[in-house]
């Protein structure tokens, strides 16, 4: 990062272009209705923009026109590799704009720019350019059927696509979904949530600039109430994939039931384990127990927001990650030395602080951090929040069960490699975790016996796009990245044939 500053990020932001206009029929469109709603800057308070708030006829209008666009065979006819070809320039041209991505993406989620640079960007990046380069590689199968016959099974796009997506991870949650979604051949709508369309409409623009024809990804910044839950209702979307809230995952699936069964694919909340054992790296354990929590300031679906640490260490250790946590102090997302940058909005630090207050009344004891902070600095008029310890925790207790969706990581005792498990497994949730010891039996055990999508051993948030992302239980039953993602994107379809 050396050759960044916070002044020249603070210059580019005052030059940039907004994107402020919904994308459909590859170009830019006001709402019908003229409808706007401004866009923050989390970290300032500052409109960004006014961009379009689409409403359920703008949303009927871009269904028709990716239903046609499909029906056309335009893009789900292309040859593969032409396709191909298609989505590998897109992966190009967002490379190419890698620092105007990161600086929307900053300004718009509060996001040090360190991250959205070295981390969100080269990600979506990575993830379109892989699966595009799959596209014509991909064989159908034939079956072992009787003498006689000859059997195919292929697969075939869905259709039109609904992809739903949240605030906190905009830009590398919408590429996970638009890359296997466009590289199986859909159509695709994708509303971004309100509070952070800015990346996906810029994204979506570079899509066009690489020639994906018109009408194949339109972009349509509103509410999920109408607009979002009007587009998961509707006839004429065949498949849905959402990330976001377990509560709004439960709607999808009842609107696909209310509606036509479109098909629905989900990635939804965690409170995952990260599991220390005495006879692990104690130090590198210790500084990723800080990154598990407070990464994305803990907005994070798989962030490590319960610390397992067995009972012979357990103060011992607590004590190293609190030094940690002095390490990430609120800041600047601009500056490039800011690990932990803006909280999304009032909401959120309301929601944060509610459960801070009832960790410490149900008996947790704060152990470092704590507070909302704003006017950081005396220059920035938006939202913080302190990185935030809790020691004493019990599983049963409210701020061990639910989500909070901040900086905040709970620490519980645990005697052996069983307990760990137990309580590690006593969640609705089942998505992330890791383990932490220098026994291989021991690690195998605790990572074989936690029923969760993804599990680090003497890791954490490991993982790259060759690897399925997805959870257990309510944590959702879809799967994002890897050549397993394209299961979401696509029916199996036999040809039986007699000769
Ligand atoms: P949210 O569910 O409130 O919103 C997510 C999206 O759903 C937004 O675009 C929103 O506009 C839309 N939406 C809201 N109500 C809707 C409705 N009735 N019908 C249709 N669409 C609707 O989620 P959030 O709280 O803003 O985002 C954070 C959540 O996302 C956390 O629970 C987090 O764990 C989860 N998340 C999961 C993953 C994962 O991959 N598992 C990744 C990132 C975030």
């Amino acid at each position: 990062m050396s050759e960044y500053s916070l002044d020249y990020w603070q210059s580019q932001a005052s030059q940039i272009a907004i994107p402020a206009n919904a994308w459909i029929n590859g170009k830019p469109a006001a709402a019908i209705s003229g409808q706007t709603r401004p866009c923050l800057n989390p970290a300032t308070g500052e409109l960004l923009a006014n961009v379009a708030e689409c409403q359920p006829e703008d949303g009927d209008l871009a269904v028709k026109i990716a239903r046609d666009t499909f029906n056309s065979g335009v893009w789900a006819n292309m040859a593969p590799r032409a396709r191909k070809l298609i989505l590998v320039k897109w992966a190009e041209l967002i490379e190419q704009h890698a620092e105007e991505m990161a600086l929307l993406e900053t300004l718009d989620v509060g996001k040090p720019i360190s991250d959205t640079l070295n981390i969100d960007v080269p990600s979506a990046v990575n993830t379109i350019r892989w699966t595009a380069e799959a596209v014509d590689k991909i064989y159908g199968e034939i079956a072992p059927t009787e003498p006689g016959t000859l059997a195919l099974i292929q697969r075939l796009p869905l259709g039109v696509v609904l992809a739903i997506v949240p605030w906190n991870f905009p830009l590398s949650t919408t590429a996970w979904k638009l890359a296997p979604a466009l590289a199986a051949g859909n159509s695709v709508i994708l509303k971004p949530d309100p509070k952070t369309p800015l990346t996906a409409l810029k994204l979506a623009e570079l899509a066009t600039a690489a020639g994906l024809p018109d009408g194949v990804l339109n972009v349509l910044p509103g509410d999920g109430l109408p607009l979002g839950q009007h587009l998961s209702l509707h006839p004429d979307i065949d498949g849905q994939t959402f990330t976001g809230s377990t509560n709004v995952g439960k709607l999808l699936m009842q609107y696909s039931g209310q509606s036509n069964l479109k098909r629905t694919f989900l990635e939804l909340g965690g409170k995952s384990a990260n599991i220390v054992f005495a006879d692990a790296d104690l130090d590198k354990a210790a500084l990723w127990a800080a990154v598990a929590g407070f990464y994305n300031c803990g907005q994070t679906c798989t962030a490590g927001t319960r610390l397992l640490v067995q009972e012979s260490i357990y103060d011992e250790f607590l004590a190293k990650v609190a030094e940690h946590a002095r390490d990430w102090q609120p800041g600047n997302p601009l500056d490039p030395n800011t690990r932990l940058g803006a909280v999304i909005d009032q909401r959120q630090i309301d929601t944060i602080q509610k459960y801070i207050g009832i960790g410490q009344a149900e008996g947790a004891e704060l152990l470092f951090g704590g507070d909302a902070l704003t006017n950081l600095n005396g220059q920035l008029a938006g939202q913080f929040h302190q990185p935030t310890l809790f020691k004493g925790v019990d599983n049963a207790m409210t701020i061990a069960q639910e989500e909070i969706f901040g900086p905040v990581v709970s620490a519980i005792k645990f005697t052996d490699a069983d307990d760990a498990i137990r309580i590690a497994n006593d969640s609705r949730y089942g998505l992330a975790g890791g383990v932490w010891s220098r026994d291989i039996s021991t690690a195998l055990k605790v990572a074989n016996g936690v029923r969760t999508g993804t599990m680090g051993v003497n890791n954490y948030f490991g993982g790259d796009i060759t690897v399925p992302f997805g959870g257990f239980g309510e944590s959702g039953n879809g799967r994002d990245k890897s050549l397993h993602a394209l299961n979401d994107y696509s029916e199996l379809k036999t040809t039986w044939i007699e000769y």
